[in-house]
C-alpha cells in the first residue's frame, strides 16, 4: 500500500552535492573477505543503518533494502534472511555480481511498528526525486510535512542515497536498486520495487 512513491536515482545525482554525510570508499574495501559490513548512517534516534556488502564482482552492483517503512516487517525479515544466506554462501553470488543487503532503512519505525521515522516523514517520499514535495500523498491523502522539510532532510534517507552515489556507484558498470514493500502491513505480501541509477522508476 505504498502508492505514489517515486525513488529516483537518476535525479539522485542532482541532490548530492547538497549531501553532507559521506562514507568512504576505503570504508567497503574487502581486504580479501568476501562478506564485508558497513555502517553507513544512523537513525533519527541513533540507531545504526548497516550494510552487509557479498561477493567481488564489478560489474552489477544489486542493493536490497528493507523497512523503508517501519511497520513492514516481513520485508525486514525478508532482506534480512537473503543476508544471512549469502553471507554463509557467498560463493553463491554470481561472478560479476556483488549484493549489498540494508535490511531495515527505517530501523526506528520497526522499533515500534511505524510507517514513518522519529521526525514523522514517510522515508519513501524523502528522497531527492525531480518531483519530491513536502507535503507528499499519503495512501488516501496528502499529508503536511509528509516528504521532510527538504530532498534527502532525513539522516536514513541522506546516508543511504550518499552511499549510493559515493560509495557504489563509482565502484561498478551498473547499480539496481531493489526496495522491498508490503502490500498490506504488517502481515501481507511483499512486492519488491527495483531503480537503477540509470533508469527512472517509480517503486510502490
Ligand atoms: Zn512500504
Amino acid at each position: 500500500m505504498c502508492h505514489k512513491n517515486i525513488i529516483r536515482l537518476s535525479s539522485l545525482v542532482l541532490a548530492l552535492t547538497a549531501l553532507s554525510a559521506s562514507t568512504s570508499m576505503s570504508a567497503l574495501e574487502t581486504g580479501g573477505n568476501a562478506v564485508v559490513s558497513l555502517v553507513i548512517g544512523h537513525s533519527v534516534e541513533n540507531r545504526q543503518l548497516t550494510v552487509t556488502r557479498v561477493g567481488f564482482g564489478k560489474g552489477t552492483a544489486c542493493v536490497l533494502v528493507g523497512a523503508v517503512h517501519g511497520e513492514e516487517v516481513n520485508t525486514f525479515l525478508c532482506v534480512d534472511a537473503l543476508r544471512e544466506k549469502y553471507a554463509a554462501h557467498p560463493e553463491l553470488v554470481p561472478g560479476s555480481f556483488t549484493l549489498f543487503f540494508l535490511p531495515a532503512l527505517n530501523p526506528d519505525g520497526i522499533a515500534v511498528k511505524r510507517r514513518l521515522n522519529s521526525h514523522e516523514v514517510d522515508l519513501n517520499r524523502n528522497f531527492p526525486s525531480k518531483d519530491w514535495l513536502a507535503d507528499a500523498f499519503d495512501m488516501k491523502r496528502t499529508v503536511k510535512g509528509f516528504g521532510g522539510t527538504g530532498p534527502a532532510s532525513e539522516p536514513e534517507v541522506r546516508a543511504f542515497v550518499v552511499f549510493l552515489l559515493e560509495t557504489v556507484k563509482p565502484d561498478f558498470e551498473e547499480v539496481r536498486v531493489m526496495a522491498f514493500h508490503s502490500a498490506a502491513p504488517p502481515v501481507g505480501y511483499m512486492q519488491p520495487g527495483h531503480s537503477s541509477l540509470t533508469i527512472p522508476h517509480s517503486n510502490t
